[in-house]
């Protein structure tokens, strides 16, 4: 069970990662490290293997951190010391690559806090000191895949054409038998592989530049939360071939310009995973372990965009509905009022 904190070398303090600068900062004495340069604590030997605990604990303050089985960076809840938990990043668990956190967390609040505001309708009281506390900047495991299609189709085309000979109206039809061999690559499709998250408001999350993407490094967790995989890149492979089928089909439906008429008769795709890449994506959540709700505010935490709608409150829709009929009595009253006034 390693447990890795990365210990300021000046002061001691506890450091973390820095959406800001993209470094890792020390909170008590300014000090700021470029994350490419520093030794790897996960590349160092690991602990040994007669470890038989069955909790993790802080090494700050030797409290047990509160991890589920997907956990693999938090904060203690007893010290706020920023861990990263080392044997669930090794080996087949090392995620490849991340995309590091660009929003902060005052950030992510502001969204949130005008997020409800802007679901005006939300139930008084959703927007909590302590749901504001809760926000939380998770790294949740996604597959990239790398994907080669060979696609055949087959279709039955026409050309009409319609002219004035004379006294006659010709229509002319011209038949097509329409063969394509397409090979189609798409590049990095991302999947999302938690259980926890909701795969609908995941996808809506999406883009996420590339430009962005890194090689993996554990320091870029520190201060936030990260997950490991609850799928592996196989279990997801039909997701993601529904995901593409629309990009498919729309590419095929490009390359048969020109026609009056289209009828496919035949489609083969076969889909061949040339790789499938393991990485973290930035995303701000509230309610993380109730998710399933559909009410969850999501951010992208490399984009700030914001995924989720706010919960309705019936009495508030009520009182909505009354406030409008008022207004409008009120606009009414005002008009009469007015031309009653002119007439004067
Ligand atoms: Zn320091
Ligand atoms: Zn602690």
């Amino acid at each position: 069970m390693r447990v890795i904190e990365f210990k300021c070398p000046n002061c001691g303090s506890g450091m973390i990662f820095d959406s800001k600068s993209g470094t890792l900062a020390c909170p008590g004495c300014g000090r700021t490290d470029q994350i490419e340069t520093l030794p790897e604590p996960l590349e160092e030997r690991a602990a040994a293997a007669t470890e038989r605990e069955s909790d993790y604990h802080c090494t700050s303050c030797g409290g047990v951190i509160e991890a589920d089985e997907v956990t693999t960076a938090t904060v203690c809840s007893f010290c706020g010391a920023a861990v990263v938990l080392g044997d669930r990043l090794r080996g087949s668990l090392k995620p490849a690559l991340v995309i590091p956190f660009r929003i902060g967390k005052e950030e992510a609040v502001a969204a949130f806090k005008k997020w409800c505001r802007n679901g005006r309708l939300t139930p008084a009281g959703f927007m909590t000191a302590d749901r504001i506390k809760s926000i939380s900047g998770v790294y949740v495991p996604f597959w990239l895949y790398d994907l080669d299609n060979r696609i055949e189709v087959q279709a039955h085309a026409t050309k009409v054409r319609t002219y004035t000979r004379g006294d006659y109206q010709i229509t002319e039809t011209e038949h097509y038998e329409v063969y394509r061999k397409i090979r189609l690559d798409y590049e990095r499709v991302p999947i999302d592989a938690a259980e926890k998250m909701s795969d609908k408001l995941m996808d809506r999350l999406e883009p996420y530049p590339y430009e962005q993407l890194k090689d993996f490094r554990s320091p870029y967790l520190a201060g936030f939360h990260a997950d490991k995989y609850s799928y592996t890149d196989e279990e997801l492979v039909p997701r993601v071939k529904e995901k593409i089928e629309p990009y498919i089909d729309s590419y095929i439906q490009s390359t048969v310009g020109g026609y009056t008429s289209v009828q496919f008769t035949s489609k083969q795709v076969n889909t061949a995973v040339q790789h499938a890449h393991y990485a973290l994506l930035p995303v701000w959540v509230v309610q993380y372990d109730y998710d399933k709700l559909e009410h969850t505010f999501a951010m992208n935490g490399q984009t700030g965009k914001v995924v989720g709608k706010p919960p309705i409150s019936a009495m508030k829709v009520a009182a909505w509905f009354g406030s409008i009929a008022g207004v409008s009595f009120l606009l009414l009253k005002t008009v009469s009022w007015m031309m009653g006034g002119g007439f004067w």
